[in-house]
């Protein structure tokens, strides 16, 4: 698991760019909750209109996305820890429920808006795909990533060693205390028990997805920085009353 990542500071807004990306002409963006015009507790790059903001700063803070990214187009869904994986083919986009997104069209900016969940970007590098999924405990367990990487294959003829995966800040899992229950539903090592409190690895669980599906380690590349210890992102965990950072990938 290499590093890729570089930190980027721009008028004020905080991202995380990945270098490999870029050499495939093709921009992957994690940022961070800094450079947007919502107000506290949202402050300031927030990017959920379910959270209680002010709808205008969310649109405020689309406009400045849209400006960072040079993106023609922003495509976000309307996010429901499900495993539906939509692809956008071009076609006029109405806001649509699902958890991944995948497209073969350039300059359209595909985003997750996270909170501790796992953003994960995914790029077939030969055939031009690119794949935005919002993975968090449900849509693990669910295997949103599996059932994107699946369409991949069914859809795009994309081979699986083709496949760039880019994963983004998360609650690591020291700070991601869930029930039994649901760290059982895990893959196995991708949880642990201390003092009978179990513990979830977002992290780990989709690396081990990923790899079921045939995707090459090598190929792996993570950001690991944990949100709710650091308090450049947005952590519900942490301060429950909060934003939605956005994470993406756009084919130039
Ligand atoms: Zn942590």
């Amino acid at each position: 698991m290499e590093k890729d990542f570089i930190k980027v500071e721009k008028e004020g807004v905080v991202y995380f760019k990945s270098l490999l990306a870029g050499r495939y002409n093709v921009l992957c963006f994690f940022f961070s909750r800094f450079g947007g015009l919502s107000k506290e507790p949202f402050s300031s790059f927030n990017f959920s209109f379910q959270v209680g903001d002010d709808p205008e700063d969310v649109k405020k803070n689309f406009a400045k996305l849209k400006e960072v990214t040079k993106a023609y187009k922003i495509i976000t869904l309307n996010q429901i820890h499900s495993d539906n994986v939509f692809i956008y083919n071009g076609s006029e986009y109405k806001q649509r429920q699902g958890d991944a997104i995948i497209t073969a069209q350039k300059r359209v900016f595909i985003g997750v808006k996270t909170a501790d969940c796992l953003p994960v970007m995914l790029l077939d590098k030969k055939n031009n795909v690119a794949a935005a999924i919002h993975a968090g405990r449900r849509g693990t367990v669910k295997n949103i990533l599996g059932k994107t990487i699946s369409t991949l294959y069914q859809k795009f003829n994309t081979k699986s060693e083709d496949i760039l995966v880019f994963t983004g800040p998360y609650i690591c899992e020291d700070c991601y205390e869930v029930s039994k229950e649901i760290a059982k539903k895990f893959p196995l090592k991708c949880f642990s028990e201390k003092n009978n409190k179990f513990y979830a690895s977002l992290l780990k669980a989709n690396i081990f997805l990923a790899k079921s599906m045939g995707v090459l380690m090598s190929n792996i590349y993570s950001l690991n920085l944990c949100t709710k210890e650091n308090k450049i992102f947005f952590s519900y965990r942490r301060d429950r009353k909060t934003g939605r950072m956005i994470s993406g990938i756009m084919l130039n």
